[in-house]
């Protein structure tokens, strides 16, 4: 069970709790009375299974001590229904009165007397003695001339745990678009079936430019208005299909803070995900999400192709021999240095074997398959790939270009 004096307060209620303790201290420090404050104890996120909204609650504790005067300290109030000896009960936070209190009708234990009045103060002293004292006996009971003020003390403490215990419910009507947080994985599903169902992805500053609305914002107002109850919508019901490839990518997402070195869209990317919660600001960030693994896994993919064909590629000939080789142009440039222009030869083989020729004069056209006559100069590595080095090449026979 919660302790009493703990709160689940609502977010959106939050500020009008904090503006209500911060009058009350204003009032506390005029009095010289200890200043009422509160602990936030953790930040619990309530999703609804429904709309996949997410909540946060600020879960707080309420500490007040009551100021002492003689000795005694107010630590209840008490409210006495009238034809009963019931009473309302109010303790000050961190404190407790016997039972028997809620039972003790308006009876004042200063005078004994027995005639009903509407509240009754329970006072303690050092040594955890309790009193119940009528209002109009406070006086005589504290020797003080104005008790009325310590009193008041308790009333504002119950103010403030009324103000928290009404912070714990939402007006949910009221709630707008720009406040909501969705749980990041309903909402990368959404996008994911999103784009599965209109076939593209429109980023924040490319929809600008198209005048157009971006897939970040259309889901969004999606989701918004599904909880909201209105029916106009794209998505009727996610796939398997989008969901595990949205779960594929929030993974990689958050694998992200493993790598070294993140550029700066990534690192925003990361960090929006790791919060499990997508809200207003970040809603952009996070739709592109989708798009940004399938880039990653195409760049990957890309990769993995140049690294095995590079590494396919084997040295040919023997070196310093003059041999007959047929080769295809695979790529051609021009290279200006200090000793003049020179074009380089990148070869291919049938078993795609790579070979480079530098020539100062003749050119082979890209794409064109040859039968040369060159020399080996060399065997050499270069950039993972294994390189046979050719000088002097002369063509031999001219065949057809190869499609
Ligand atoms: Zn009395």
């Amino acid at each position: 069970m919660n302790n009493i004096n703990e709160y689940l307060i609502h977010e959106s209620n939050f500020p009008a709790f904090e503006e209500k303790v911060e009058k009350l201290n204003k009032k506390a420090i005029k009095l010289n009375f200890p200043a009422i404050t509160f602990e936030i104890l953790e930040t619990v996120v309530n999703i609804d299974e429904k709309t996949k909204r997410a909540e946060n609650f600020f879960k707080i504790i309420l500490n007040g001590e009551s100021p002492k005067l003689n000795g005694w300290k107010f630590i209840a109030r008490l409210e006495t229904i009238k034809e009963q000896k019931h009473n309302l009960v109010f303790v000050i936070p961190n404190e407790n009165i016997p039972l028997a209190y809620r039972e003790s009708g308006s009876q004042c234990q200063h005078c004994n007397s027995k005639r009903y009045r509407k509240y009754t103060y329970v006072l303690m002293n050092e040594n955890g003695e309790y009193k119940q004292v009528g209002s109009s006996c406070l006086k005589d009971f504290l020797g003080h001339t104005d008790p009325h003020n310590y009193a008041k003390y308790l009333e504002w403490m119950e103010q403030l745990t009324v103000c928290a215990k009404e912070g714990e419910t939402v007006d949910r009507g009221s709630i707008s678009s720009h406040d909501c947080k969705y749980e990041l994985d309903y909402f990368v599903y959404y996008v994911a079936e999103y784009i599965k169902q209109t076939g593209y992805f429109l980023s924040k500053s490319k929809a600008e430019q198209l005048e157009r609305s971006s897939t970040g914002d259309l889901v969004w107002n999606e989701m918004f208005n599904r909880m909201m109850k209105q029916n106009d919508k794209i998505v009727q019901s996610i796939s398997d299909e989008s969901i595990e490839l949205a779960n594929k990518a929030i993974e990689w997402a958050k694998e992200l803070g493993n790598k070294e070195k993140l550029n700066d869209y990534q690192h925003n990317l990361y960090l929006s995900c790791m919060t499990n919660l997508v809200d207003y600001r970040s809603k952009g960030i996070v739709a592109s999400l989708i798009t940004a693994y399938q880039y990653d896994l195409e760049l990957i993919k890309k990769k993995e192709v140049e690294k095995q064909e590079k590494s396919s590629s084997q040295y040919f000939g023997t070196i310093g021999e003059r041999e007959i080789f047929t080769l295809t142009v695979v790529k051609k440039s021009h290279i200006e240095s200090y000793y003049g222009s020179s074009i380089l030869h990148v070869f291919e083989d049938e078993n795609g074997n790579i070979a480079t020729w530098f020539s100062s004069n003749k050119e082979f056209e890209e794409g064109e398959t040859v039968t040369i006559k060159a020399t080996v100069k060399e065997h050499k590595e270069y950039r993972d790939q294994k390189q046979t080095i050719l000088t002097r090449c002369t063509e031999v026979k001219k065949s057809k270009k190869v499609s």
